[in-house]
């Protein structure tokens, strides 16, 4: 048998782990993960995979709702019409999903040869893990233990009324009257996916707009939206305490107002999961909050141990997680790397509409950080957006100024995150506007928005690039 290239040890079977265990096993090495709670990891069993498993649900009930705009009759045949959820059989198909998906991954770890230690680890030295009382010892370590929901004091989940989203699954009900606590990305997907399948949902937003982050046209959009569809949002309104009272719950806002409803979600964010792994005996530095530090090449600043994922707090994405993971092998077993860019991760909000997004922000383009002329094409007048029903969304250019190398973009719009990819590819190969213009899009399809985005944005000879925002 032939040597191994190099031995690695794992700490955490999400995205961050498994993908970068199997590059290390593709590309010859000894490859060991340690996995406390499942392959796949939190992405896959409690908060990626099952959130757009609801969502799918949530998506189809909008196009039921929709359906008599498009010349549909409910004639009150099960699954005809507006529709009802079935709550515990919605839940249960969510949570077969991420089990089947987590399955799937430890079929292909086992496929190439990975070795799966069940238990969590602790790191007894730089090039030394314990768990399921084993001493492994190894060339390269990966921290990818991922992050945990942030508890607000005075507002503490029980499980049965106020939750996080790794509790919602296991209700027996859809909630009446949902009250979400904090507008970010993953509070807007649970606030928009429970409207659509029928609670009443608040949103209460400690900021001045839903999405503080995002794109403000976008944001703009999905706010309103989100209140057509008669949800009631609380903009500048943050949350002191969440108490249970009676059936419900009461949340307390910091000016003394308070809002009741059957049940609070909590998404205020995430905490790393790094505490009592060994880290600082072993030479890692974490920042103040206990987020792993790294460079561009996944390194900590212990040689040989390596992080990657949402316990570095570097961007709080799978593919992100995934991608660090993956450089962090290249790099440790010796073959080529470009360290990861950042500025090109594409990431989708996957309200109704969907935001997509990539490259350079409207923000970075107004304050002059980038010089960069942008067009912003509403969906409105796009014929296959008439066709399907749809008016609330846009597709946004970014490119820049003198040689129309595109930038970055933004797509609202159903599906948006499919659509993002031909944006991406422009950004990722620096093409022009001239040639993504020059791109054939089928007609009619909302792509066609994106080539004429660009086409807005085509130098005539001798002309500026205009600005149409
Ligand atoms: C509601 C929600 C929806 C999301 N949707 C998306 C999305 O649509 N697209 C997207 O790109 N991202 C999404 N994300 C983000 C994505 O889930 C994370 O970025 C991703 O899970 C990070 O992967 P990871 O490998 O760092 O960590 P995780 O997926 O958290 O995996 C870490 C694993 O390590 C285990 N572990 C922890 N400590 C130890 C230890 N000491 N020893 C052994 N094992 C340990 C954990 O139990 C866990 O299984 C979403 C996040 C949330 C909260």
């Amino acid at each position: 048998m032939s040597q191994p290239r190099g031995t690695v040890v794992i700490l955490g079977g999400g995205p961050g782990g498994y993908e970068a265990a199997l590059v290390a096993a593709q590309l010859g090495a000894e490859v060991t993960v340690v996995d406390s709670d499942g392959l796949g990891g939190a992405c896959v069993l409690t908060d990626c995979v099952p959130s757009k498993t609801l969502i799918a649900t949530s998506t189809t009930m909008s196009v039921l709702h929709g359906a008599e705009r498009l010349g549909i009759r409910g004639d009150g045949r099960p699954g005809w019409g507006r529709g009802s959820v079935d709550a515990p059989r919605l839940y249960a198909r969510v949570k077969a999903l991420a089990q089947a998906q987590s399955a799937d991954v430890a079929l292909r770890l086992a496929a190439e040869g990975v070795r799966i230690v069940p238990g969590r680890g602790t790191l007894a030295g730089p090039g030394t893990v314990l768990a399921d009382g084993q001493r492994i010892e190894a060339g390269s370590v990966l921290v990818a233990t991922g992050a945990l929901p942030r508890v607000l004091p005075g507002a503490e989940p029980d499980g049965e009324r106020i939750l996080t989203w790794r509790q919602l699954y296991d209700l027996p009900e859809l909630p009446a009257e949902l009250i979400v606590v904090g507008s970010g990305v993953t509070g807007a997907e649970f606030a928009g996916a429970y409207q659509a399948l029928g609670s009443q949902v608040t949103l209460v937003s400690s900021r001045e707009r839903v999405l503080p982050h995002e794109d403000a046209d976008a944001a703009m959009v999905l706010e309103d939206v989100f209140r057509r569809r008669g949800m009631t949002v609380l903009s500048r309104s943050r949350a002191a305490a969440v108490k249970r009272s009676g059936d419900g719950v009461l949340v307390t806002l910091e000016d003394g107002r308070a809002v009741r409803g059957s049940h609070c979600l909590l998404t205020v964010g995430m905490v790393p999961a790094t505490g009592g792994l060994g880290l600082e005996s072993a030479g890692v530095t974490v920042d103040g909050q206990g987020f792993v530090e790294v460079d561009r090449v996944s390194r900590t600043t212990a040689t040989g141990v390596y992080a990657a994922g949402d316990c570095t707090g570097v961007l709080m994405l799978a593919s992100v997680a995934a991608m660090q993971g993956r450089i962090a092998m290249w790099h440790t077993l010796g073959e080529a790397v470009q360290p990861i860019r950042l500025d090109h991760v594409a990431a989708t909000i996957f309200t109704d509409p969907e935001i997509a997004t990539v490259g350079v922000t409207a923000a970075a383009v107004e304050s002059g950080q980038v010089d960069a002329v942008a067009v912003k094409m509403p969906l409105a007048t796009n014929a296959r957006a008439k066709m399907q029903g749809f008016r609330d969304g846009f597709v946004k250019l970014f490119a820049r100024r003198g040689t129309g190398i595109v930038l970055g973009g933004v797509i609202v719009a159903p599906r948006a995150s499919e659509l993002i990819l031909g944006v991406s590819l422009a950004v990722e190969q620096s093409l022009t506007v001239d040639q993504m213009a020059h791109t054939f899009a089928v007609y009619p399809s909302l792509s066609g928005s994106v080539t004429e985005a660009a086409r807005r944005l085509m130098r005539p000879a001798g002309d500026e690039l205009r600005d149409e925002l």
